[in-house]
């Protein structure tokens, strides 16, 4: 099968894109943009509530979100806004499933970059994944740089010769880079995947399959890790921002 473009249906949340699209779909569709000739950029965005309500004030963020080439449903909250909202019935494709999916699927043909995390984090989650998975690791490089290093950073990347960069630095900061830099990363597959790279390395645990399954898995990592208790007003915001534009959309109608 020949895909070029995302099948399906692209819908609009909150003024950010988001395509109806499953994983085993996602996955067809990246698969063919990673090893297509001639090499072009594409960017991939995982949208999660907190990109949503960060995206509202920010709108560097809201316009790296609006040019990706593809937008998944990263989890239940996407499916919730995208059936209230648009009475779409949205798959998920999860940033993590995503990239385990392509790692899986093409082994040792694909050379991935790791992006982000903590210093020597990146470097376990390659040795990791070139054990499990026996990718080719292109580069590394943590995600703790200031901006004015953005440009040297992509460089790196572009030279690197990647089929799939993971850029893992932080909502926000890994989209903007991913849309800024994409003609000099010119990398066929660029995905801002928050926590994968540290789930990668064994620093972070992916969150239990029963979670993952129903869809819910802020639950546990928001629960479960004081860190992240800041963020469980974010959520409580999302479903209030939710129910308001409901509100909106239905008095709007004639
Ligand atoms: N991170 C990074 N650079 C930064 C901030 C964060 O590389 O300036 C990394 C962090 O180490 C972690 C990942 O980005 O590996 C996701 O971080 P966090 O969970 O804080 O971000 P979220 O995407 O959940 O907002």
């Amino acid at each position: 099968m020949t895909v070029t473009s995302p099948p399906g249906q692209r819908i609009e949340l909150f003024d950010l894109p988001l395509d109806v699209i499953s994983l085993p779909e996602t996955l067809d569709v990246l698969s063919h943009w990673m090893f297509a000739t001639p090499r072009t950029g594409h960017t991939v965005v995982t949208l999660n509530p907190e990109f949503i309500v960060q995206s509202r004030t920010s709108d560097e963020f809201a316009q790296a979100m609006q040019a990706a080439d593809l937008v998944t449903a990263d989890g239940v909250g996407i499916v919730y806004a995208a059936r209230e909202l648009c009475q779409t019935q949205v798959p998920r494709a999860p940033g993590f499933d995503i990239v385990r999916g392509l790692m899986a699927r093409h082994g040792p043909e694909l050379r991935v970059f790791f992006l982000g995390a903590k210093p020597g984090v990146a470097e376990q989650a390659a040795q990791n994944a070139h054990r499990d998975f026996g990718i080719q690791v292109a580069g590394i490089h943590h995600g703790y740089f200031k901006t004015d290093e953005d440009q040297r950073v992509a460089e790196l990347v572009r030279d690197s010769g990647a089929h799939l960069l993971l850029t893992a630095m932080g909502a926000g900061r890994q989209e903007v880079f991913n849309q800024y830099w994409r003609q000099v990363l010119n990398t066929p597959v660029t995905i801002g995947c928050g926590g994968v790279i540290d789930v990668l390395a064994g620093t972070a645990d992916l969150a239990p399959a029963w979670t993952r399954k129903l869809g819910v898995e802020f639950i546990w990592r928001v629960g479960l890790d004081p860190k992240r208790w800041n963020r469980a007003p974010r959520l409580a915001r999302f479903v209030q921002m939710v129910r308001a534009e409901k509100k909106r959309l239905k008095a709007s109608r004639p």
